[in-house]
C-alpha cells in the first residue's frame, strides 16, 4: 500500500507520482481488516515515503494490535530517529531500506549523505530485522559488492535486487548490466539472503516456497489514490472508492485473465 505520494527526495528512477495524494486512515484500516479476514499474510507500506504519512506510527501499532497481518515497510530511512524507532518497535516485522550503491554513488542518486544513512540504520536495526533494496543500473552494479558488505556489517539480513524499470525519461536496465547482475549473483558468497522482484526473476536461481502463489494470488498493490493494481509499476487498475476490497480484487483478476487470452 502506497500510503502517500509525498516524498522529500527526487531520485531519477522514481516511478511514484509526485503529488500530495494519501490514503485515509479509516479506509486503510478497513481494507486491512478485510484482508486479515480473507487470510492474507501481511501488508507492506510504501509510498512515496511512508514515514511522511502523518499517522504512520499509529497505523503500524493498530495493524499489529487488531490484525494477524505481518507489517513491513519500504523507506529511504532518513526520518527514522530514536523516537520513531521506539514507536515502531513491536509493531513492525520487517523494514526495507533503499540504498542504491554506496558513498558518492548513493549521494549522487539520492542527494542525501551516505554517512547519515548509516547512522539511521542503527535506529532501524533497533526496530526489527531489516533488509536493503538496491535499484540495479550501470551506476549501482559496480558498487554491489561493497553495498552487500556495508549492509551485512550494519546488521541487514536481506539484499533485494531491483533491476531498474523504465520510467518516463529513464531507461530500464540494459541486457549487459542484467547479465552482469546474474554473474554477480552466481558469484555471491556472503551471508545475506538475496531476493529479486518476480517480474525480473527470469534467469536467476530462485526458491519459491509457495509455488501456487504467483501473480495476484501473491501480491497486489494499492496506490496512494486508492487504485488497486497487479503491480506497483502498472499504470492502470481498479479504483476502490471507500467500499470493500474483494470486488476490486475479483475485477482485477478478471481483467488480467481477459488480457491474457
Ligand atoms: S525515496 Fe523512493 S519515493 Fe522518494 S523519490 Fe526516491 S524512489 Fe521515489
Amino acid at each position: 500500500m502506497a500510503l502517500t505520494n509525498r516524498c522529500d527526495l527526487a531520485c531519477a528512477h522514481c516511478y511514484a507520482p509526485k503529488s500530495r495524494d494519501a490514503l485515509r486512515f479509516d479506509i486503510v484500516t478497513q481494507w486491512l481488516a478485510e484482508l486479515d479476514s480473507l487470510g492474507a499474510f501481511g501488508v507492506g507500506f510504501g509510498g512515496g515515503e511512508p514515514t511522511l504519512y502523518p499517522e504512520f506510527e499509529r497505523l503500524c501499532q493498530h495493524v499489529a494490535r487488531e490484525t494477524g497481518l505481518s507489517v513491513s515497510f519500504t523507506t529511504h530511512g532518513h526520518h527514522i530517529d530514536e523516537g520513531l524507532a521506539e514507536g515502531l518497535s513491536g509493531s513492525v516485522n520487517f523494514v526495507r531500506v533503499s540504498m542504491d550503491g554506496v558513498g558518492e554513488t548513493y549521494e549522487s542518486i539520492r542527494r542525501r549523505s551516505f554517512p547519515a544513512l548509516l547512522a539511521r540504520l542503527k535506529h532501524i536495526r533497533s526496530i526489527c530485522r531489516f533488509g536493503v533494496n538496491v535499484v540495479i543500473n550501470e551506476r549501482t552494479l559496480p558498487d554491489l559488492n561493497e553495498a552487500a558488505i556495508v549492509a551485512e556489517d550494519a546488521g541487514a539480513c536481506e539484499l533485494l535486487l531491483l533491476p531498474q524499470i523504465p520510467v518516463s525519461g529513464v531507461p530500464g536496465i540494459t541486457p549487459y548490466i542484467l547479465h552482469g547482475l546474474r554473474r554477480w549473483v552466481d558469484d555471491y558468497r556472503g551471508a545475506l539472503k538475496l531476493c529479486i522482484n518476480e517480474a525480473s526473476a527470469e534467469g536467476f536461481p530462485t526458491c519459491n516456497p509457495l509455488i501456487e502463489e504467483r501473480g495476484l494470488r501473491a501480491y497486489a498493490h494499492i496506490d496512494a489514490m486508492g487504485v488497486l493494481k497487479h503491480s506497483s509499476y502498472a499504470e492502470t487498475g481498479i479504483p476502490l472508492g471507500e467500499g470493500s476490497l474483494l470486488p476490486g480484487l475479483d475485477q482485477l483478476a478478471h481483467d488480467l485473465a481477459e488480457n491474457d487470452t
